[in-house]
């Protein structure tokens, strides 16, 4: 069996419900659907979860959230009314505005109110179950999921009824009461349940078709990675390529269950497929992602590769005003800490003056407005090309690199240049490491000349 997830843009009308609907019915082993709750329409238009925070804002301070309510309310019975359904959402919706009057609701009880409502609507369309996630998905005291817990009660509704429509984005606390999985949390509810059921995969539905090479943003129309591995999709995510919440990533990679990512508006597009197998790229390139405002602040010191726990006492400096460090790339007697710059900027000062004054650290330089550019690339043998085409076309640019390096495992090359040159560089390597490789290959000449 299937478990697949449909996101807000999947399900943002009628027109849409019926493509999820079609999808659906074109394979039967699309059993277990998880929903997000109805998304935004246009670009100009709101997602219903939006909008429900935003009257949870508006009923802590009083102000009138009924002219809200009543979008929300408008939209649920038109979905309902075009789809020609029998649902009685009034009374739901009349239920649920009873109590945002007459009671202190929670927020995520008022909040999943979206996701729940549009599961009822699709269950009903799809003839599938309903299964409201605070009977199957569960938190522990400590608000992790838990899995036991989860996994039975998952496998006892299945057992009597395969085909389920489950709401996506909460569960329930060990109080029996509604708990957020937080903003895009439906792709965690897919991912958990298809773990809990040993899914044969599980296919996240979405309004793109698949993971791009590169920020579209900056490349127009990159081309989709068909085949990525969970650990190359780290790699990116981590560099902010954002296609599928992280954390939905975690069950299904333990339980070895790919991950499929597939368009609602365009299904026949094959879509991007995640798993822990690692395939050879052409080329080598799995994908390029980055982002920008990183300051990288390097310290010398004389003899400091001589000097044991250096490195760990200068992280600890950072570590105790509660500073990530994105990456550490190091010389000999000397280290860079590249961080957010974001994060660091008020509490620089104090963290220079200890590394000096504790440590001893003799000069530190410090480079602002630094953008990091992760190149990932296949598995290891791969890597080895890819980093000389990047430093190629690096030289071609005519880009300093203030820094270069190969992440431990080989699978990326992180370079940091200023933020002002960005976009020249992705779109350089990209078109250098893609766009050529393609007409170079279309003209019959090799691949790698
Ligand atoms: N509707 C929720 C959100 O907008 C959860 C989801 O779509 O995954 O964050």
């Amino acid at each position: 069996m299937k478990v697949a997830k449909f996101g807000g843009s999947s399900m943002s009308n009628e027109e849409q419900f019926r493509k999820v609907k079609s999808i659906i019915l074109s394979d039967p082993k699309r059993e277990v659907i998880v929903v997000s709750a109805l998304g935004k329409r246009t670009n100009e238009d709101d997602k219903v979860t939006d909008l429900l925070y935003l009257i949870h804002a508006y009923l802590q301070h009083d102000v009138d959230w009924t002219p809200l309510w009543k979008r929300i309310c408008d939209r649920f019975i038109q979905v309902r009314d075009l789809l020609e359904l029998t649902f009685p959402i009034e009374k739901e919706l009349s239920a649920i505005q009873t109590r945002l009057q007459n009671e202190k609701v929670s927020q995520d009880y008022l909040v999943s109110r979206g996701e729940y409502l549009t599961a009822q609507l699709m269950a009903e369309y799809l003839h599938y179950t309903f299964v409201d996630a605070k009977e199957v998905i569960f938190f522990d005291y400590e608000g992790e999921i838990d899995y036991e817990k989860t996994t039975q009660a998952v496998r006892s509704f299945y057992e009597q009824q395969t085909t389920l429509v489950v709401p996506g984005f909460y569960g329930a606390n060990p109080f029996g009461k509604e708990k957020l999985l937080g903003r895009g949390g439906s792709d965690i509810t897919g991912a958990v349940l298809a773990k809990a059921l040993n899914a044969e995969s599980y296919e996240n539905w979405t309004d793109v078709s698949g993971i791009m090479m590169a920020d579209p943003r900056i490349i127009d129309s990159p081309k989709v990675i068909e085949e990525i591995s969970f650990r190359e999709l780290r790699e990116m995510a981590y560099m902010g390529a954002n296609v599928l919440h992280e954390a939905a990533v975690f069950p299904v990679q333990e339980a070895d269950i790919p991950i499929q990512i597939k368009n609602t508006n365009e299904p026949e597009a094959k879509g991007t497929r995640i798993s822990n197998h690692e395939v050879e790229k052409e080329n080598g390139l799995t994908g390029i992602a980055g982002r920008k405002d990183f300051l990288s602040i390097t310290l010398f010191k004389r003899h400091m590769s001589d000097e044991i726990g250096f490195i760990w006492k200068a992280m600890s400096i950072f570590a105790n005003y509660g500073i990530s460090i994105e990456h550490i790339p190091s010389g000999i007697d000397n280290i860079g800490v590249v961080v957010s710059a974001e994060a660091i900027a008020d509490k620089l000062f104090l963290i220079t003056k200890e590394l000096k004054e504790k440590l001893g650290v003799e000069e530190i330089e410090i480079i602002d407005e630094l953008a990091l550019i992760s190149v990932v690339g296949g598995p290891h043998k791969e890597l080895i090309g890819l980093s000389g085409k990047v430093l190629s076309i690096l030289n071609q640019l005519g880009i300093r690199t203030s820094i270069l390096s190969q992440g431990a495992q080989e699978l990326n090359l992180i370079i940091g240049v200023a933020n002002d040159q960005y976009e020249t560089v992705v779109k350089g390597i990209y078109e250098g490491m893609v766009t050529a490789h393609v007409s170079e290959t279309s003209d019959g000449i090799t691949s790698n000349s």
